[in-house]
């Protein structure tokens, strides 16, 4: 398969890492957003989290925050982190392969997410109980 990411987990190209144990890797984003900028990622390729075996969904938080916290605790400058999934192509996602951001951020960094016109409106209200009835019968 031609996946970037599935060439890093079986060696075939470099990656910085940072952890590694059976079911994952993490590793440097090549294009750090801010300094310590850090990929984890499931070994077993699956584009989508819906994709993903159970157990390794119940162990990529756990390994996120410890990830997370030894970012912290490096000295790298971290007043606070982005955990982040682009879960789709429309959601931003550039790599098909399922992979959660770690981004220490800390005050006027320059990491913004833009909002869509709309946000805030004062009439979401009236809007939310109606969709919220639609995701619960959907489960
Ligand atoms: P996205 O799919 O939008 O969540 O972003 C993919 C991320 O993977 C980007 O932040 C890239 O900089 C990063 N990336 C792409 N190729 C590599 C690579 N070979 N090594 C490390 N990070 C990479």
């Amino acid at each position: 398969m031609d996946c970037i990411f599935c060439k890093i987990v079986k060696g075939e190209i470099p990656c910085y890492k940072v952890y590694e144990d059976e079911d994952f890797i993490a590793f440097m984003d090549i294009n750090p957003i801010n300094n310590g900028h850090v990929l984890v990622i499931p070994k077993k390729h699956s584009e989508l989290v819906s994709g993903l075996d159970k157990n390794i969904l119940s162990k990529i938080m756990p390994l996120a925050e410890k990830i997370g916290s030894a970012i912290r605790k490096s000295g790298i400058k971290c007043e606070g982190m982005n955990f982040e999934i682009f879960d789709g192509k429309t959601a931003g996602q550039e790599v098909p392969h399922v992979h959660l951001h770690l981004i220490p951020r800390f005050s006027e960094d320059g990491y913004e997410h833009k909002y869509p016109a709309g946000y805030c409106d004062p009439n979401t209200r009236e809007r939310l109980e109606k969709i919220a009835e639609q995701i619960r019968i959907a489960f």
